[in-house]
């Protein structure tokens, strides 16, 4: 994967949603840190803001389905897990799929979408503003 354009900067982006993003960073990790079942997991910020150019690459390769992301409008974050400092999406790793899930959870509590509840395209580290 092409990563060189990819933005993890919370300030270009809806301050509502930078506001939202940082309370689920904090929540989340701060379940993970006193469960002593998810030893080594984490979650990071991987994608913020992303260009038109980035879209269309990930769109080619099929990480992506549409032409236009909410994350060109700065309404959209991409939260990937880390396993021992490394980005996992291995959901077939139950703790892993755990912390998507208290992702997921924690996202929705702040009133934003998250992608893993999407039916045709699941995408578990996406959550976004609603409309
Ligand atoms: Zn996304």
């Amino acid at each position: 994967m092409n990563i060189s354009n990819r933005s993890t900067d919370l300030n270009l982006i809806d301050p509502n949603l930078k506001e939202k993003a940082l309370n689920i960073l904090k929540t989340v990790n701060g379940i993970i840190n006193q469960s002593s079942e998810l030893n080594g997991l984490s979650i990071d910020v991987f994608e913020a803001l992303r260009t038109q150019e980035r879209q269309d690459f990930l769109r080619n390769e099929g990480s992506s389905r549409i032409k236009r992301s909410k994350h060109q409008d700065g309404k959209a974050v991409d939260f990937v897990v880390k396993l021992n400092g490394k980005w996992t999406w291995n959901t077939k790793d139950k703790r892993v799929l755990q912390v998507y899930q208290l992702l997921g959870k924690v996202a929705k509590e702040e009133g934003l979408v998250w992608g893993g509840d999407w039916i045709k395209f699941v995408d578990m580290p996406h959550v976004e503003l609603k409309d």
